[in-house]
C-alpha cells in the first residue's frame, strides 16, 4: 500500500521547516508538517513573554541561505524572530504544508508497507515513506510539583504560556526560576509590579550583552550588497565557535579562556550589583559552560531596586496568598511566575511515542541504554527516521548551525539512496556504536567532565549524568562530516 506522503515532518519551527525546505530540494514535495500549536515558528511562536529576544546575534541566528537584512538590532527581539519564521515559510512554500493543531501522538514503522504510520490525538493516522521529527528541545514546559500550589488564590503563569494582555502594574509577584529565560524577564517585570521576588536555586552566569539598534544605513548595506552580512555572519560565528570550541569542549587543554569568561561575568556582577551579600547569592560556584551562561545588561542591575528582592532559601510550600521557604519566611504574593523552564530528559526524548522495526520502542532503547543518535539523527532500528532533535545533535551555539547540517546529512542520504533506486534506509548498529564511542570520547577534554559541575543542575546532562546534548565537534567539522559520512553506515533496502 503507498503511504500518503512522502514524508511527514513533526514540529513547525525553524527546525522542521528546514527539513521541509530540504525535502523539497530533494524532490520529496509531498510532504506534510504536523504543528501541535496554532501557528508556525515552534519557540519564538510558543514564547512571547516581555523581554525576550535572541542571545545569539541574529546575523547567526537565521538560515545562512536566508539573510535578513533588517534585523532592528543585533540581538533581534522575539516578535521579528516570529516574523522571520514566517517570511521563510511563505518564500518556500511551507505554509500550504502545514497543518495546525495537529498533535501527534507516537507513530509506528510498518514493515509490511515499509512505511510510517503517524497517530493524531484526534484519532486520525497519516502515512508517510519517510518519517522526520523536528520536535524542539526546550518545547515541554516545566512545572514543579510544589506542595500547596494548587491553593494559590493569585495568578499563575509559566512563561511558555505568556497572557500579552496581563497587567503586572502594582502586582506583588515572584519569580521562580534564574535560567536564560527569567534573566530576560525579570527587569521588565520589575518596571510593572510593586514588588518581585525572584526565587533563585542555582544562580547563572551572566555575561554583558554587546547589543544596539542596527542602524538604516547599515540594513540597507546588507540588502544591496548580501556580502557584507555574510561578513558580519562570518565574524560573529567565529567568536562563538571560539567560545563553544575552546571554552567548552577544550576545557582541558585551554582551562584559561574558560575561567577568563568566569572572571569576566564576576566582574560584570561587581560593577552592577551593589549590595555584597547580593553578590556573593548572584555568583556561581560552578564552572562556566557547565549550565547554559546567559547574556544580559540589566538583570544584575536589577536587584539594586528596593522593591526588589532575590530570596535563595528553598521553597518548601505554596499557600493561598505566598510562597513559604524552608528557613519558615512567608513572601506574600498575588502573581507567580514560573520560569522554571523545560523537561527534557524525562518527556522530550523523543517527544512522542516512536515504535521502530520488531517493535523497537526509541524512547525506551535511549532510556535502557545510553542516549545516543548516529550523527545526531540517526538511530539503528528505526529506518527512514531521522530525529533532528536527537542526543549529541546540537553542534555549536546557534541552532541553525544544526539544522543547515542536519539538512546536508539529508542530502548525502537520500542522494545515495535514489541513486540505488531504493527507498527505505536503516543506519548499521556499528555505525552508531562507532559515533558513540567518539563522543563519549571527545566529551571527557570538556567542561563537563573536566569541569566542576556538580552544583550546576544543568540540562545538558541526562538522568545518568551523562552531558548527551550537545556534539563535541566544532560546527566546522560537523558540516564537514555531514556531508562526507561514510555511505555504507546505512544499510539501502529491505534487508533480505
Ligand atoms: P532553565 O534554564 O531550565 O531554567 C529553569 C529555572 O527554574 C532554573 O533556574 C531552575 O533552577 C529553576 N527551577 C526549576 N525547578 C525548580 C524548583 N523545583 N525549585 C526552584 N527552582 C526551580 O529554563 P529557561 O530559563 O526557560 O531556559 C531554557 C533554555 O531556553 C535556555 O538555557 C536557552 O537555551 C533557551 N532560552 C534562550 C533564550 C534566548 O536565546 N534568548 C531565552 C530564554 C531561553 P535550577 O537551575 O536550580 O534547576
Amino acid at each position: 500500500m503507498a503511504p500518503q506522503y512522502d514524508a511527514v515532518v513533526v514540529g513547525a519551527g525553524f527546525g522542521g521547516m528546514g527539513a521541509g525546505i530540504e525535502l523539497d530540494r530533494l524532490g520529496l514535495s509531498n510532504y506534510v508538517i504536523l504543528e501541535r500549536e496554532n501557528d508556525l515558528g515552534g519557540t519564538w511562536h510558543v514564547n512571547h513573554y516581555p523581554g525576550l529576544a535572541v542571545d545569539i546575534a541574529s546575523v547567526t541566528y537565521s538560515y545562512s541561505f536566508e539573510p535578513n537584512p533588517y534585523w532592528s538590532r543585533l540581538f533581534a527581539p522575539g516578535k521579528e524572530l516570529k516574523k522571520y519564521a514566517e517570511h521563510v515559510a511563505d518564500k518556500y512554500g511551507l505554509r500550504r504544508r502545514m497543518r495546525f493543531g495537529a498533535v501527534v501522538d507516537g507513530a509506528r514503522w510498518d514493515e509490511e508497507n515499509q512505511h510510517w504510520v503517524v497517530s493524531l490525538a484526534s484519532g486520525e493516522t497519516v502515512t508517510g515513506r519517510y518519517l522526520l521529527t523536528a520536535t524542539g528541545f526546550l518545547s515541554q514546559p516545566y512545572t514543579p510539583p510544589f506542595p500547596g500550589i494548587e491553593s494559590f488564590a493569585g495568578k499563575i503563569i509559566h512563561t511558555t504560556a505568556w497572557e500579552d494582555d496581563f497587567d503586572l502594574t502594582g502586582r506583588r509577584a515572584a519569580i521562580i526560576g534564574t535560567g536564560a529565560t527569567a534573566v530576560q524577564l525579570v527587569p521588565e517585570v520589575a518596571k510593572k509590579a510593586a514588588a518581585l521576588t525572584v526565587f533563585q536555586r542555582t544562580p547563572i552566569w551572566v555575561v554583558p550583552k554587546v547589543d544596539a539598534p542596527i542602524p538604516a544605513p547599515v540594513q540597507k548595506l546588507f540588502a544591496r550588497v548580501p556580502a557584507t552580512q555574510k561578513a558580519a555572519r562570518l565574524v560573529n560565528t567565529s567568536m562563538l565557535e571560539a567560545l563553544m570550541v575552546v571554552g567548552v569542549l577544550h576545557f582541558k587543554q585551554a582551562k584559561a579562556m574558560n575561567k577568563g569568561a568566569g572572571l569576566l561575568a564576576k566582574a560584570h556582577l561587581r560593577a552592577q550589583v551593589r549590595d555584597k551579600r547580593t553578590r556573593e547569592q548572584l555568583t556561581p560556584h560552578y564552572d562556566f559552560g557547565c549550565k547554559r551562561p546567559t547574556f544580559s545588561n540589566h538583570y544584575f542591575k536589577t536587584f539594586n531596586q528596593p522593591h526588589v528582592r532575590l530570596e535563595t532559601s528553598s521553597i518548601d510550600h505554596v499557600e493561598a496568598d505566598g510562597i513559604i521557604t524552608a528557613d519558615g519566611h512567608k513572601t506574600e504574593i498575588d502573581t507567580l511566575i514560573l520560569a522554571t523552564g523545560f523537561n527534557l530528559w524525562d518527556v522530550n526524548f523523543p517527544a512522542v511515542e516512536i515504535i521502530g522495526r520488531d517493535g523497537a520502542n526509541l524512547g525506551k532503547f535511549w532510556r535502557d541504554n545510553r542516549f545516543q543518535a548516529y550523527e545526531g539523527i540517526t538511530v539503528p532500528k528505526f529506518p527512514n527516521f531521522l530525529s533532528l532533535n536527537s542526543p549529541y545533535s546540537y553542534s555549536g551555539l546557534s541552532y541553525f548551525t544544526t539544522i543547515e547540517a542536519q539538512m546536508k546529512h539529508m542530502g548525502r542520504l537520500f542522494g545515495e539512496l535514489f541513486r540505488r533506486g531504493e527507498t527505505t534506509f536503516e543506519v548499521t548498529e556499528a555505525a552508531n556504536a562507532r559515533f558513540l564511542d567518539t563522543v563519549t570520547d571527545k566529551l571527557g577534554a570538556s567542561v563537563f567532565y573536566g569541569g566542576d559541575c556538580a552544583t550546576a543542575r544543568s540540562y545538558y546532562f541526562n538522568q545518568h549524568g551523562e552531558a548527551a546534548l550537545l556534539r563535541p565537534n566544532s560546527t566546522v567539522s560537523t558540516h564537514r562530516q555531514a556531508v562526507s559520512f561514510p555511505l555504507d553506515d546505512y544499510v539501502y533496502g529491505v534487508p533480505a
